[in-house]
């Protein structure tokens, strides 16, 4: 295929091919290789709608891709050779940050620590945080719906947005930036593009929400007896910290033991009996008023779920380093389970008042089928969101594992539509889930899903095999 045209649209530099392409052929967990066509690399909107009308006129399948940290397989191309990897990392300005109206407009390619920082120097808050922050996008923040340590108080991805710049299948430019809160002028197409995994166009900017500040932010560690606790701790924390409670964050203790192994910097903010407890969690509160009174609210709450033994032990952030150090803890859990080996990773949501039982009742049936597996379990409780990861323990390779992943997806999943959870709650479906999606969602949902990629991408060139 002659690529010359490509290089006329974003010049020769930007269209990289063979080994060059090679690092966004595989995804961060290493689990999909794809072939590229090539990777191509726009600098600007216009430059995207005229790759895009290339594609379509071609009927190239095109695969967008922001930080490529997605851990679906979903910015993955196939093995064809045939698709293009749209690279949006060029399009990585801040365009506008208005502090009247609380709003920032940024380019997709935007990493999203990038965005935070220009929030936090026009003294505002932009609050979507996940591990990944340092390397993944906004544009796949979107596309993904992503969620991360915040959604408890500000809601997932979708709900920090207010206006969207996209690039349609036919490649034409849909302009969307109004940072307005109310307007009731039809469908809602923004929120439709959110969340589709490019598969029915490319995000290409967006105005997000901005917020205040807090004033203080008290954080802690807690050591837990049981998952029961954990849920009475978050039920009590929500009643008493209200909004200001802005994280709180399920942790097994087999979790943290694996940070402190494969990070022998990071330790533990406990000793004996307390830093063997099976449950950990991490709580964040976030005052808009000052130190003092954050600091009091902490001590009221916590003070009376230690004296009810619902709580085993806290370790209190004193300074904003040691705060640090305890996200650090359980932001440094992906990546220590990914040095460990490969694993069968489950992003679920259940009703909160579910977990206990689901966690309690779906260990008991893999260890049925596969005894010896290790259950990784960590998440944001506060959304009822789980990653309920499995590993192969003792008694079977890591390859062994993965030959089973599809009975234990089933055991994990029907258990999750027993207890009416969600079999993605924020990474999406990508290739992974895609398979799984028909047996778990409704029909009729499913239908309508299909006639709105149908409508939207005729072609069907959006990321071919996503998804759908
Ligand atoms: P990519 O991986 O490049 O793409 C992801 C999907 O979006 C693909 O389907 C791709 O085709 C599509 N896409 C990308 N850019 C665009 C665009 N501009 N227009 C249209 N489609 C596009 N997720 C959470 O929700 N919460 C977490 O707490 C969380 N923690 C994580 C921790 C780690 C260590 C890692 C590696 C990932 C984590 N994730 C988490 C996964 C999360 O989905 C991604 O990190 C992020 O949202 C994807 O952004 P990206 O730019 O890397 O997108």
């Amino acid at each position: 295929m002659d690529l010359g045209a490509l290089s006329g649209i974003v010049g020769t530099e930007h269209v990289l091919t063979g080994d060059a392409a090679r690092a966004s052929e595989l995804d961060w967990r290493e689990r999909y290789a794809g072939k590229a066509l090539a990777v191509v690399r726009p600098g600007c909107t216009e430059e995207v709608a005229r790759v895009v009308r290339w594609c379509a006129d071609r009927g190239i399948g095109i695969v967008p891709q922001g930080g490529n940290t997605g851990l679906c397989g979903g910015a993955t191309p196939d093995m064809s050779g045939t698709q293009l990897i749209l690279s949006l990392q060029r399009l990585d300005r801040i365009r506008a940050i208005d502090t009247d109206n609380d709003t920032l407009v940024a380019e997709a390619g935007c990493v999203l620590q990038a965005i935070q920082e220009a929030a936090r120097n026009a003294d505002r808050l932009f609050p979507l945080s996940l591990a990944a922050e340092g390397s993944c996008t906004i544009g796949g923040n979107l596309a993904t719906n992503a969620g991360g340590t915040q959604v408890l108080r500000y809601g997932n991805a979708r709900e920090l947005v207010l206006g969207l710049e996209a690039v349609t299948a036919s490649g034409e430019i849909m302009h969307g930036l109004k940072g307005l809160r109310k307007d009731n002028t039809g469908y809602d197409l923004r929120n439709l593009l959110i969340g589709s995994e490019g598969t029915l166009g490319v995000i290409t900017a967006a105005t997000l929400k901005l917020y205040p500040q807090p004033a203080a932010q008290r954080t802690t560690l807690l050591a837990l007896q049981s998952i029961e606790d954990a849920v009475t701790v978050l039920a009590a924390a929500r009643k008493g910290f209200g909004a200001a409670l802005t994280g709180f964050e399920l942790i097994a203790g087999s979790c943290l033991h694996g940070v402190v192994r494969c990070y022998p910097q990071q330790r533990i903010p406990f000793d004996g009996a307390s830093a063997a407890m099976p449950w950990f969690a991490l709580l964040e509160l976030s005052d808009s008023e000052s130190a003092g009174h954050a600091q009091e609210r902490f001590e009221t709450v916590l003070g009376a779920l230690m004296a009810s033994g619902h709580i085993a032990d806290a370790a209190i952030a004193e300074t904003v380093a040691q705060s640090r150090a305890l996200w650090h803890l359980r932001e440094s859990i992906p990546l220590s389970e990914k040095a460990f080996g490969k694993s069968v990773k489950h992003d679920i949501s259940l009703p909160v008042s579910a977990i206990a039982r689901f966690v309690k009742e779906t260990n008991a049936l893999l260890q049925q089928s596969f005894p010896g597996v290790e259950h990784v379990v960590f998440g944001h409780l506060g959304d009822g969101n789980l990653h309920y990861n499995v590993a192969a323990g003792t008694g079977r390779t890591e390859a062994e594992l993965l030959a089973q992943q599809d009975r234990i997806f089933a055991i994990v999943l029907d258990s999750v539509a027993r207890f009416d959870g969600s079999i993605s709650a924020e990474h999406g479906i990508g290739q992974l889930k895609r398979g799984l999606l028909p047996r778990y969602k409704d029909p009729v949902a499913m239908a309508l899903m299909r006639d709105i990629k149908r409508a939207l991408d005729p072609l069907g060139i959006m990321n071919p095999g996503k998804l759908l």
